[in-house]
């Protein structure tokens, strides 16, 4: 019988939720829902663990270090309301400590998106449950509808908002501590993912709290050291460098739809526990690790090559040189970047069965779709090659970036100035778009100012120049403005 109990905040309100015979249960909470299911209350499922460290930890999380509310509000530092909007959307930040009847939190409910729905599976009733990312990166895809698994650019799309998420924490001097599979839910449709279980982050100057970690996704040296005394300091608890590790996991899953650990070699043939031990710890190795093959699995379709070389480094970073030595990790900012600029590379294949859809296009000589096989469509490939003076060296210009274009792609600040970045604070006004008319390429002014014509002349909002193979011209005036050179390739 369901009745409706009531918990006390820390500030003493009081709020409604209901008891159902048998809450949802994960490995650290329970949870029950409000009459009106806007939010949810989650107590411990051992309370004895709740100490005053727990809930000292707790209201950090939830007061000064909480992105979701902007600084005025008590939010963390440098958050305004337009920020704090964006990571209420990528969080699902704890909003109150219940004290009453127990310790708890208050959490808002994940948004419907992250619920299947009635048309997500013709074999499974999955109605009503949320989408861990494991049901779309690992062998129960086969059990949903095709709407549900998205495409290549949803899932790089994807990527980049949890390399952002992360990058949000770190920068607080916060880590998530058990970033896994469960704790992300994502919408591959839409292309969005939100951060969930907040509650066991890791708090500067607290305790932090005892996180098993997730099997897959606990880093190699925290699993390698598991088994030492609590107080040995040769024990390696999660903390921002193994958050690096699960992230690169997470992102590799998302872009090949696999493990990059787990291949088919044969660590301990003592047990499967033994096996599993070593070969997601202390001798974990990367299924395409460039020096030793032993774990590469005998059929690999798609490796990080056809990712793109950015896309490429960063996985040889976080698996091979990184993997046993987690300074070398990429950090979140790092992927974050790089997916931003394998972003600007994507292309349509134009194969109406192709199940990835998109697909970076790093080799211009070769211009095929590496999940299908199809050759391009477009006759020639256009390719802005970015430039930015380099600061103090007057005339000296470096290579900031590239960006394919096709009909109608836009440019954004992040285009035409080197100092802007593609991040939750950029200005998302399109600055110029490319398009192409009777087979002649052009670049509209839309917003930009500044912007010069090859032949320097200035081009104002609303006008166009022509450009083609060898165009070079300037995107914006400022003293951090790009300069465009154009390459058909
Ligand atoms: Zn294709």
């Amino acid at each position: 019988m369901n009745r409706i109990a009531e918990a006390t905040l820390a500030d003493g309100r009081k709020i409604p939720y209901v008891i159902t015979d048998n809450p949802p249960r994960g490995g650290m909470k329970y949870t029950y829902f409000a009459p009106d299911r806007s939010y949810v209350v989650q107590f411990y499922n051992d309370p004895s663990k709740v100490d005053r460290n727990m809930t000292a930890r707790l209201e950090a999380i939830i007061g000064r270090y909480n992105p979701t509310i902007p600084e005025s509000k008590g939010g963390a530092v440098g958050g305004d309301e337009k920020l704090a909007k964006y990571f209420a959307e990528r969080f699902c930040w704890p909003t109150d400590l219940v004290v009453a009847p127990e310790i708890g939190i208050v959490s808002p409910a994940y948004p419907k998106s992250f619920f299947f729905d009635e048309h997500a599976s013709k074999f499974l009733e999955l109605k009503g449950k949320d989408k861990k990312s494991n049901w779309f990166t690992s062998g129960n895809r086969r059990f949903l509808n095709k709407s549900e698994l998205g495409d290549f650019r949803s899932m790089l799309q994807m990527s980049l908002l949890l390399s952002r998420s992360i990058r949000r924490l770190h920068q607080a001097g916060l880590a998530h501590s058990d970033l896994s599979n469960n704790n992300v839910l994502i919408d591959p449709r839409s292309g969005n993912c939100v951060v969930i279980d907040i509650d066991s982050l890791v708090v500067p100057g607290l305790f932090p709290p005892e996180v098993a970690g997730t099997r897959g996704y606990i880093a190699p040296e925290v699993l390698a050291t598991m088994e030492l005394d609590r107080n040995d300091p040769r024990r390696i608890v999660p903390g921002s460098m193994t958050d690096l590790h699960a992230l690169a996991v997470l992102i590799y899953e998302y872009l090949f739809l696999r493990h990059p650990l787990m291949g088919p070699k044969i660590f301990s043939a003592e047990s499967a526990e033994k096996d599993d031990f070593l070969g997601l710890g202390e001798m974990a190795l990367f299924i395409e690790d460039p020096k030793d093959s032993s774990n590469r699995p005998v059929s690999l379709k798609n490796t990080i090559k056809d990712v793109g070389p950015v896309l490429e480094k960063l996985f040889l970073r976080a698996f091979a040189e990184g993997l046993h030595d987690p300074p070398l990790r990429p950090s979140a900012m790092e992927w974050e970047q790089g997916l931003v600029k394998t972003w600007d590379m994507l292309h349509k294949c134009s194969n109406p069965d192709c199940e990835k859809k998109w697909f970076v296009l790093y080799d211009s000589a070769n211009p095929v779709c590496p999940f299908c096989g199809q050759r391009i469509a477009e006759k020639n490939v256009v390719r802005f090659e970015l430039y930015s003076e380099v600061r103090g060296h007057s005339g000296e210009w470096k290579k900031h970036s590239e960006m394919d274009i096709v009909n109608n792609t836009p440019l954004f600040k992040w285009h035409t100035h080197s100092n802007i970045f593609a991040d939750e604070k950029a200005d998302g006004t399109m600055q110029a778009y490319a398009c192409c008319h009777n087979g002649e390429w052009f670049v509209i002014n839309t917003h930009a100012e500044g912007m010069f014509s090859p032949q320097g002349n200035p081009v104002p909002e609303g006008q166009a120049i022509r450009i083609s193979d060898g165009t070079v011209f300037r995107a914006s005036s400022d003293p951090r403005g790009m300069v465009i050179k154009v390459r058909i390739i």
